[in-house]
């Protein structure tokens, strides 16, 4: 009898023992079901990835995407269609624009306008800044009309004959300050000067944030210290230029200036 209901006790255990098991062979089953499922899905992105670079391969009719630059700007689809796009627009000596260039403009703040296409990304990127606790940041001058950009010019070119230069050596310096109607950014309504318009700028909390997270909301430092003898204009801290997105992280990333990017751009399109 009692060996009976020790044998009855034994098979209890080992029934209990078995029902553990199952539980655990179950969690486990789970588990690694999911684990296996979260890989698939990372090596479908991947397939993903590789696939879209294939339908690039195709159209450029490039054998290899070997580079990273050459990825990302292959992602952009340039062509000449786009070089010419608004927000990539180049101004510069060699470059001019068209006295007769308007862009639909908006306000900022208080009479400064920018052009209406990308006014968002500057008002989103000093809202960061004043969320990053940076209020001493403001526009302080933007778009400028043909005619005012002259007017600064001329002003500039009196102030070095005042100092006893000729017309054309005080052209030639007035030209290293301030731009020449036709070859100034701030007619696109792209530019953007801040603070102080010095570089004084350059030693505040507002700079160092841009230099870190400008190209988060598309915008460049346009004409850089290491960049003079290609832009042509010295180093401006305060001037920053909307590209978009896409262009300025880039062009933020390889260390370009805009003219640099639009040769590597030509260069790509070409391939
Ligand atoms: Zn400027």
């Amino acid at each position: 009898m009692l060996r009976i209901r020790n044998k009855n006790k034994f098979t209890k255990r080992i029934l209990m023992l078995l029902l553990v098991l199952v539980c655990i062979i179950g969690v486990l089953w789970f588990v690694i079901s999911g684990i296996i499922s979260l890989f698939n899905k990372e090596d479908e992105d991947t397939m993903e990835d590789i696939q879209g670079m294939q339908t690039l391969e195709e159209t450029n009719n490039e054998p290899e995407v070997t580079n990273e630059v050459m990825q990302v700007s292959s992602n952009v689809g340039i062509n000449s269609e786009e070089l010419n796009q608004w927000n990539l627009k180049l101004v510069n000596k060699d470059n001019s624009v068209d006295s007769s260039y308007v862009p639909e403009l908006e306000e900022i703040d208080d009479g400064v306008m920018f052009d209406k296409r990308a006014i968002t990304y500057l008002k989103e990127m000093i809202n960061a800044m004043y969320k990053d606790g940076i209020t001493a940041i403001w526009v302080a001058s933007a778009y400028r009309s043909y005619e005012k950009q002259e007017e600064l010019f001329k002003n500039k070119v009196e102030y070095y004959i005042e100092q006893g230069e000729e017309q054309e050596e005080a052209e030639k310096l007035a030209q290293t300050v301030v731009q020449r109607p036709e070859m100034s950014e701030h007619n696109l309504g792209l530019a953007a000067d801040f603070n102080t318009v010095t570089n004084e700028f350059e030693e505040t909390k507002a700079f160092q944030w841009l230099q870190k997270n400008a190209q988060d909301y598309g915008f460049i430092l346009r004409y850089p210290k290491d960049k003079q003898d290609i832009t042509g204009i010295t180093y401006e801290s305060w001037h920053w230029r909307y590209v978009g997105e896409e262009h300025a992280k880039i062009i933020k990333e390889n260390g370009y200036c805009l003219e640099e990017y639009i040769d590597y751009l030509k260069g790509a399109e070409e391939v």
